[in-house]
């Protein structure tokens, strides 16, 4: 076990023989929750919620043809209550065949929870994907990027194999989970996330500056190159509703196109980088919550 504050340790790490790098394209399918969560008193801004239906009604669609067309797997994220409110969208993602993880039931941040009602909103998620797609999932990933403390071992009680919410490192790692157990960790950056750069709802988010998606796939390549130089993940986080619009679609088939063409860079769905890693004789990271000394 390595103490808090400790380096990450590269003792024991490999990707699959013929593999430098990896990368994993996901997608959040918020859908309406992200803002439900944060006001629920949107329900009543109809143009506000039919921003966020584009994410299912229009987005997953063009996103899975998409996918198709490239031949590539990808990693789904898919709140419980995204999954109850757009059923048929949720199974159509799990017939072409990508993979379907969890990602809370109405998008909470759960840094603010108990553990207990942390736990509940655990379950009340897996009960609605097991109820709407039959799938229990492998993968969390914390909305709003706002994992607690206590989610690693959540997540191992639970029978979880990875989180994606962590953003200490460039590799994948073992998280120690309690009881001297891990999961495994694929790291996350808000530079390589679509909401950032081009979201804008008045008076929820974003400032109105829409970036040009040539300009965020400049950016997005520039981290690639780099990361598969660096032998990492290249963990991209994009939501339907943000980057299932034509040009930002578009952009993102570029970006796969390019990363199909790097040599050795093994694209996957995040469980099977977790499977991958969780094999390797890693030293479990163990930090522990900051303690800040009262005056
Ligand atoms: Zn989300």
């Amino acid at each position: 076990m390595t103490g808090p504050g400790s380096e990450l340790g590269e003792p024991g790490f490999s990707w699959p023989a013929g593999s430098r790098a990896a990368a994993c394209f996901t997608f959040d399918v918020d859908a309406e929750s992200a803002i439900l969560a944060a006001d629920p008193a949107s329900a009543g801004r109809r143009s506000v919620m039919s921003h966020q239906a584009y994410g299912p009604r229009t987005g997953v669609p063009r996103l899975l043809r998409l996918l198709d067309a490239t031949a590539i797997r990808a990693t789904f994220f898919v709140p419980g209550y995204t999954a109850e409110r757009w059923p048929g969208v949720i199974r159509s993602i799990r017939d072409a065949g990508h993979e379907i993880a969890h990602h809370g039931y109405l998008h909470e941040s759960v840094a603010a929870l108990s553990v207990e009602a942390e736990e509940q909103v655990l379950l009340r998620g897996l009960a609605a994907l097991e109820a709407v797609v039959g799938i229990v999932p492998t993968g969390w990933r914390a909305p709003m990027w706002e994992a607690g403390w206590s989610s690693a071992e959540l997540l191992r009680r639970h029978g979880f194999r990875y989180d994606s919410s962590l953003m200490d490192a460039d590799r994948p790692y073992h998280l120690a989970a309690g009881d001297g157990g891990s999961i495994v960790e694929l790291p996350i950056h808000w530079s390589l996330d679509d909401w950032e750069p081009y979201v804008y709802l008045p008076d929820l988010s974003g400032s109105g500056a829409i970036a040009s998606p040539a300009e965020v796939v400049a950016r997005w390549t520039l981290e690639l190159d780099a990361m598969v130089a660096a032998g990492g993940l290249f963990n991209l986080t994009n939501h339907p509703f943000v980057s299932g619009r034509p040009s930002r679609a578009a952009g993102l088939e570029t970006l796969i196109r390019h990363a199909q063409a790097t040599e050795g860079l093994w694209i996957a769905t995040c469980d099977e980088v977790a499977r991958w890693v969780e094999q390797l004789p890693l030293t479990p990271i163990a930090d522990e919550r900051p303690v800040v000394a009262a005056d």
